[in-house]
């Protein structure tokens, strides 16, 4: 079993000046150690699903950013959000929503190369960053595996449950280069994506209402007030 050993010792010499060893005191850190990686791996992701959270989300757009402005190439940044969640909860219970999230999470990864991230940004709501990307398309041809993954029925619990997701896309450089922003403008897309019936999937356009961005930004402040 291997054990991590912390030692502090002083050298200690015979009488002729010969080198015998040390004396000090050695302490299994062991448990220590691992509660430190333990905390460190929960200050980054989301315990239901495993997924990075929101913090490893926005440490990695920032690395995938970096990337952009050095290659030249594209980052898309994709909000995923289930279709009426809600009913799912009402209908069969809150135990079963969670397990529907963590297969959802699955799935989500399923579609997305090594280099990409998925992350859970809380309730029924995913970002995942497509870093070094040519352009749109390769964000077009995520969307279509996300949905192909999802459509396919969950089974729970003897149920056969059907999901869909609205999807938000927002690119860099194209359309913003801060992470925040992307993620804002990604979210805006999403919300126009839900308004036009859902199960849908919309780029980020600049004519985006920017009543609808105050909107959906005051939204977000006051289920935060209330959480
Ligand atoms: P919409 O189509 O507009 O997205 O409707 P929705 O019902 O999916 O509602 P919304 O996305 O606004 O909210 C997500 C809901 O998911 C809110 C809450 O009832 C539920 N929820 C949030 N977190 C969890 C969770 O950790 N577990 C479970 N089971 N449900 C959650
Ligand atoms: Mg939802």
């Amino acid at each position: 079993e291997p054990r991590v050993v912390r030692f502090a010792g002083k050298p200690v010499f015979d009488g002729a000046g010969r080198f015998r060893g040390y004396r000090g005191i050695a302490s299994d850190v062991t448990a220590q150690i691992a509660a430190e990686q333990r905390a460190h791996y929960l200050a980054l992701h989301d315990p239901m699903t495993g997924l990075p959270n929101r913090e490893l989300l926005a440490q990695r757009l920032e690395q995938a950013l970096a990337g952009v402005r050095r290659r030249d190439d594209t980052t898309a940044v994709l909000v995923v959000d289930l279709d009426r969640f809600k009913s799912v909860n009402d209908t069969l219970g809150h135990a079963t929503g969670d397990r529907l999230i963590k297969l959802c999470a699955r799935r989500l990864e399923a579609c997305v190369r090594e280099s990409d991230t998925v992350a859970r940004l809380g309730g029924d709501e995913f970002a995942i960053i497509q870093a070094g990307v040519e352009g749109e398309h390769e964000a077009q041809a995520l969307r279509s595996r996300l949905l192909r993954a999802l459509v396919e029925p969950f089974e729970l619990d003897g149920h056969e449950i059907i999901i869909t997701p609205s999807i938000g896309v927002a690119l860099a450089p194209d359309d913003a280069n801060e992470p925040d922003r992307l993620l804002q403008y990604a979210d805006v897309a999403l919300y126009r994506a839900k308004a036009e019936g859902r199960n849908t999937f919309r780029f980020f356009e600049p004519e985006m209402d920017g009543r609808l961005q105050a909107r959906r930004a005051l939204e977000r402040d006051l289920r935060t007030a209330l959480m």
